[in-house]
């Protein structure tokens, strides 16, 4: 094993990565680190500007990266997306697939029971997570099926694993990620090429947006009941910050995990390997 292999292992750079729900928190997170790394990074998000912000930054840090307005619900726009993609970089050898996401109506709580749950509310959570991981998959990953080489990262979750309490639909949603990306791979390898990969980040709990109320007091910013549990049940007793999912994610997405498909990967503090006692 020579030193150039082992310095290339990590290596991404002139890359293409597209990233939806880049304008994200983590995912955010993950296109700033891959625009360090001499990537070049699309930015897809529904919210324009949050894509402004996250390519404006990369750009400012000296790396390359565009923003589109994207939505993975809707695939005339990924469509547009992608020859967007490709008029910029002309190529796109990475995905992430990151937009996801819960919703307060699909949460059961004291003011809303399981029983009422409205179903436009469970479809919107089962869609956003799932329908939109598999369409820009169909987008990309026809082209990928082309080049004969990809690469695929899904962002699950821990409630894949075992369901959290409140959230049907968002975990049912990550339970099909997780199941989508080992179908992806192994459909990919075997219909396509061994060298498109696809895997998947299951973080654990990291305090973000879609989840600040269900954790933290709107009025106090303290940890609710559900906070502190989660916390008691981390084993490094704190939250993820966007940072700490950045090696596993270019691990996943670089040379280094080559023989590596099928996977999902937690990242979440020791949360699945804590049984509680
Ligand atoms: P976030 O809300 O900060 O980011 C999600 C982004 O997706 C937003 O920028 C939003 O505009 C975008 N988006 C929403 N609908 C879209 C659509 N139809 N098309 C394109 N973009 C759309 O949330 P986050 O916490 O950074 O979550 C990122 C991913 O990580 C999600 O898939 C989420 O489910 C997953 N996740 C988060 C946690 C956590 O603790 N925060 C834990 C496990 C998994």
């Amino acid at each position: 094993m020579s030193d150039q292999y082992l310095q290339s292992l990590f290596g991404l750079s002139g890359r293409v990565a597209v990233v939806t729900g880049g304008g994200g928190v983590l995912c955010g997170g993950m296109s700033r680190a891959l625009g360090r790394t001499g990537a070049n990074v699309a930015v897809l998000d529904l919210a324009r500007e949050a894509a402004q912000a996250v390519a404006d930054e990369i750009r400012e840090g000296g790396g390359t990266a565009i923003a589109v307005q994207c939505d993975v619900l809707d695939r005339a726009s990924i469509e547009a997306a992608a020859e967007t993609v490709l008029e910029a970089f002309g190529a796109a050898d990475i995905l992430i697939n990151g937009a996801g996401g819960n919703k307060r109506q699909a949460t059961t709580s004291t003011d809303l029971s399981f029983f009422d749950l409205p179903a436009d509310a469970i479809q919107w959570v089962f869609n956003l997570n799932f329908v939109g991981t598999l369409l820009p998959s169909q987008v990309f990953g026809r082209r990928m099926a082309e080049e004969g080489e990809g690469v695929v990262l899904n962002v699950s979750s821990m409630n894949a694993f075992r369901p959290l309490t409140r959230i049907p639909a968002y975990s049912a949603a990550k339970a099909a990620v997780s199941n989508f990306t080992q179908w992806l791979a192994v459909h990919m390898a075997q219909e396509y090429s061994p060298s498109i990969r696809v895997n998947a980040l299951a973080p654990g709990f990291f305090l973000t947006e879609q989840n600040r109320f269900l954790l933290t007091d709107p009025n106090t910013q303290e940890l609710t009941e559900r906070g502190r549990t989660i916390i008691d049940h981390t084993p490094m007793g704190r939250f993820g910050a966007p940072a700490d999912l950045v090696g596993a994610a270019l691990w996943l997405l670089s040379p280094a995990s080559a023989f590596v498909t099928g996977i999902v990967v937690p990242v979440d503090g020791g949360f699945s390997a804590f049984s509680g006692v």
